[in-house]
């Protein structure tokens, strides 16, 4: 069998289920490049074993997917279904929130006393989805930090110049930071 056909997509499936043996896990490293198909056997993967329709365009993380829905919006979706926003703004300031600011509670998710932060200086944020309550992301920052936006990724470029296959909803408007547009409810509701 070939290199190729070995890692379409049966491979990439035991590579998603962390089940894939030292020998392939091997030989796929010494690979000198990535396999052409390889993005869109993995999205295939992932596609199968989602519980919803909606075309993935790109995963976010283990649990946390940029899809089209049906109403044909790039959105921030959970793998339990729930729907956070449109992919331009921060998912996670729809997250329910938990933040760890003492010794004691950092203590509890923290083994070695060295890699504890620094209480005042440092605090934990925990990120949950508020359906399925998974713990979709977890960020360590100054007190009063603005929530990181991990990734904004410019999917029309990625996909026409990278993976050779253009979005069919190209616009120049998609690739844009729309959070500030949330933290911007937020003040007017408060005022
Ligand atoms: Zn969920």
């Amino acid at each position: 069998m070939s290199i190729e056909a070995n890692v379409s997509k049966e491979l990439i499936k035991q590579l998603v289920d962390g089940t894939i043996d030292k020998e392939n896990s091997t030989r796929l490293l010494k690979m000198d490049r990535k396999d052409k198909d390889r993005f869109f056997n993995y999205i295939a993967v992932l596609q199968e074993r989602a519980r919803w329709d909606d075309r993935i365009l790109m995963r976010l993380g283990d649990k946390v997917y940029i899809v089209i829905n049906a109403e044909r919006h790039r959105v921030v979706k959970c793998e339990c279904g729930h729907e956070f926003c449109d992919y331009r703004k921060n998912w996670k300031l729809q997250c329910k929130i938990r933040t760890r600011r003492t010794l004691e509670e950092m203590q509890q998710v923290y083994d070695l006393a060295p890699a504890v932060p620094e209480p005042g200086w440092q605090e934990i944020r925990e990120f949950f989805c508020p359906s399925c309550a998974s713990q979709l992301a977890v960020e360590i920052v100054a007190p009063g930090y603005p929530i990181v936006f991990e990734m904004l990724p410019d999917l029309d470029k990625f996909y026409r110049e990278y993976l050779g296959d253009p979005l069919d909803d190209e616009s120049s408007e998609w690739y844009q930071d729309l959070t500030h547009s949330v933290t911007q409810q937020w003040a007017s509701e408060a005022s």
